[in-house]
């Protein structure tokens, strides 16, 4: 079980020199995704050796998000409304800090949100994901369902890291748009929207029911302060 840390990128520790650090040693790319029309448009930055990771986030937001049923989509209508139209997306493998992802706050953004700002004067939002610990990420399952078939099992595994990925991404966009809302606000949105779909899916596809423990059960929850 690992959390989202949501402490504020420069408060506490500083991710930012050893970033740059590390994209001027590996140097970096930025991808341009344009997703469903609901969603904004992504300029995802990453390391040239991260490209991988750029896939799935593509795959998530282009594809994933389209396969899930319009009342799941609809929990985050009001937040997608507010959200800038271009969001910059900071993706790395890990954060030196544990955390899944974060959400730069106003005057907290990278260089290259502050260009882009300046060259297109488009609202423009900045946050980051780190997609090797959002994959190993495991909110603990009530019940795993039996999975007979390599196949199955491999189909499982690939839907919830997108569907990890895209929950992740929702979780920081939220914080972006409402930045007085509480984490426990933002992060049982986010909790239920990957549970729920998650169970919806392993019903739909292998006719299993499949349940995630609930916030108040002994596991901490996938989205609190508890990077590993
Ligand atoms: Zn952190
Ligand atoms: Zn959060």
């Amino acid at each position: 079980m690992i959390g989202i840390n949501h402490h504020v990128p420069g408060r506490g520790h500083s991710p930012g020199l050893l970033r740059r650090f590390y994209y001027r040693l590996r140097g970096a790319e930025q991808v341009l995704v344009r997703p469903a029309a609901e969603l904004p448009l992504l300029l995802i930055s990453c390391a040239k050796a991260d490209l991988a990771g750029v896939d799935r986030l593509r795959q998530s937001v282009e594809e994933t998000w389209l396969t899930l049923p319009e009342n799941y989509r609809e929990r985050y209508a009001a937040i997608l409304e507010q959200a800038p139209p271009l969001v910059v997306v900071l993706l790395r493998r890990r954060n030196i800090c544990g955390c899944l992802g974060h959400h730069h706050p106003p005057g907290s953004e990278s260089r290259l949100v502050r260009r882009l700002r300046g060259l297109s004067g488009v609202r423009t939002g900045e946050i980051d994901l780190a997609f090797e610990a959002i994959r190993e990420w495991e909110p603990s399952p009530l019940s795993q369902p039996a999975l007979v078939s390599a196949a199955d099992t491999a189909e499982m595994t690939s839907f919830r890291y997108q569907l990890a990925l895209l929950t992740v991404f929702l979780h920081e966009l939220h914080h972006l748009v409402a930045s007085q809302e509480p984490e426990a606000v933002v992060r049982s949105r986010s909790q239920k929207f990957y549970g729920d779909v998650l169970a919806d899916f392993v019903s739909r596809h292998f006719g299993v029911e499949y349940g995630l423990r609930r916030e108040s059960d002994d596991a901490p929850a996938p989205f609190e302060d508890a990077p590993r």
